[in-house]
């Protein structure tokens, strides 16, 4: 039943197919960590709806939060409601203190890709400046402005002329250093183009309406920035009054072992962009915080039909209390010790080029062991032999080399437990 709804798929969605393509399942229902196949399998889910389900499918307080506001009021467009402020006060809650009284949220688009092209333009309007600056192997989305501060190409090569300004520069890439070094000797090396660039006032580049990344590129790879590289991109930024862009889409509502990914870097950005977890259930919602003395835009500069939807408000009050009051954020650090430890053996392979992660997001980089090319098409391997021993799992990174985990935040320790054995065994299926 599987193979004859994804061929119903190919003949009418235009869409070209990106997840069945490697994971050739329709899905019937979930439950907690796990999903089932209209054929009655059951799989891990460690895709969790590409980071959505915070707490795993149909978290019964979240349906019960939905169900009953589904009689109350669905779609509010940006009128005020009962629902939405609490909504918004739970999500200012979450704020490191120092930002919570400093920030406003804005309602977006209920994509991560419009709060992106949402903060670029708030930014832009409040500098009065149009170039962003962006980082090599970052994602931020598929709608054009997105796609254009994204350094991942494939997407964007057939796309890419007429793009506005924007200036790669490189990401702090231990694993793969992008200025040759290793992190014990380097000073940092990799953040010095874009000092001397932004501090140049005639060779360098016209000073940026903002600098946008992210702290642990997700799509990129799973790759965690150095935490001097996000510092001095902060102290920098602070010195020449450019307000720094936090994309916190994939990263964001816990994943990584707080609440936002820069708290554990000791900075405070001038926006934060966040989505796909904010409902926990997969009710689309996506906002960006930011400063108040940014808020120079008119009402109506970045508006959007779908910014009201009240059951995803719903859904995310609750999201919140269970984290806060089930200490699930110490369950994403306890899980990640977890992963990281059992990963460690995986890491004897002499394929696996890297293990990396923070929190409740890891990925396995797969690369020739001779050449070190990107081993795209092991990778593909691993993760259908985990999909046939039950296990979903996600590839990104360069050629899609990297096997990525994104478990529910509320993952037990003996399914993680379970998934870790499968993945080795995928692992060492896959190498044979
Ligand atoms: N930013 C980041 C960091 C992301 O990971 C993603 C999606 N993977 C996006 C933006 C785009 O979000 P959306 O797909 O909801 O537009």
């Amino acid at each position: 039943r599987s193979a004859e709804l994804l061929a119903r798929q190919e003949r009418y969605e235009s869409n070209a197919r990106s997840y069945p393509r490697h994971l050739p399942v329709a899905l019937a229902e979930g439950s907690g960590s796990f999903v089932s196949d209209v054929d009655g399998n059951v799989f891990i889910d460690f895709l969790s709806g590409a980071g959505v389900l915070s707490l795993g499918h149909n978290h019964p307080a979240l349906v019960r939060a939905v169900t009953e506001q589904l009689g109350r009021l669905t779609h509010g467009l940006d009128f005020p409601t009962p629902v939405k402020d609490a909504f918004t006060e739970a999500q200012l809650s979450m704020l490191p203190a120092p930002l919570r009284d400093r920030m406003k949220v804005h309602f977006c688009g209920p994509t991560g890709a419009n709060a992106v092209e949402a903060a670029i333009k708030l930014c832009k309007t409040a500098t009065g400046r149009g170039e962003i600056v962006s980082f090599q192997g970052g994602f931020h989305g598929s709608t054009h402005a997105a796609m254009a501060v994204s350094g991942l190409l494939a997407q964007k090569r057939p796309v890419a002329h007429g793009m506005p300004g924007v200036h790669f520069f490189p990401y702090s890439s231990c694993g793969r250093c992008p200025v040759g070094l290793t992190p014990d000797g380097c000073a940092v090396n990799c953040v010095t183009l874009l000092e001397r660039s932004l501090r140049d006032p005639n060779g360098g580049i016209p000073l940026p309406a903002a600098v946008l990344m992210e702290v642990v590129q997700g799509e990129g790879g799973v790759i965690p920035a150095h935490g001097e590289f996000v510092r001095r991109v902060r102290k920098l930024t602070a010195e020449l009054g450019i307000p720094l862009i936090v994309d916190e889409v994939q990263t964001g509502c816990g994943r990584t072992g707080s609440w936002f990914a820069f708290e554990q870097y000791g900075i405070e950005p001038d926006v934060i962009v966040a989505s796909k977890a904010l409902s926990g259930i997969g009710a689309p919602v996506a906002l960006i915080l930011y400063d108040r003395r940014l808020d120079t835009w008119a009402p109506g500069a970045h508006i959007g039909t779908f910014r009201g939807n009240q059951l995803a408000f719903a859904a995310g009050v609750e999201a919140v209390r269970i984290i806060r009051e089930e200490d699930v954020l110490g369950n994403v650090r306890a899980r990640g010790e977890q992963i990281r430890r059992r990963l460690a053996e995986a890491a004897g392979c002499h394929w696996v080029r890297e293990v990396r992660g923070r929190g409740l997001l890891w990925g396995v980089e797969l690369a020739d062991p001779d050449t070190g090319a990107p081993a795209a098409r092991l990778a593909a391997e691993v993760q259908a032999q985990a999909l046939r021993r039950g296990l979903i799992v996600e590839l990104g990174g360069r050629q899609d080399a990297v096997v990525r985990l994104l478990p529910p935040l509320n993952v037990t320790e003996e399914v993680v437990d379970t998934a870790c054995s499968i993945l080795d065994e995928s692992i060492a299926a896959a190498v044979a």
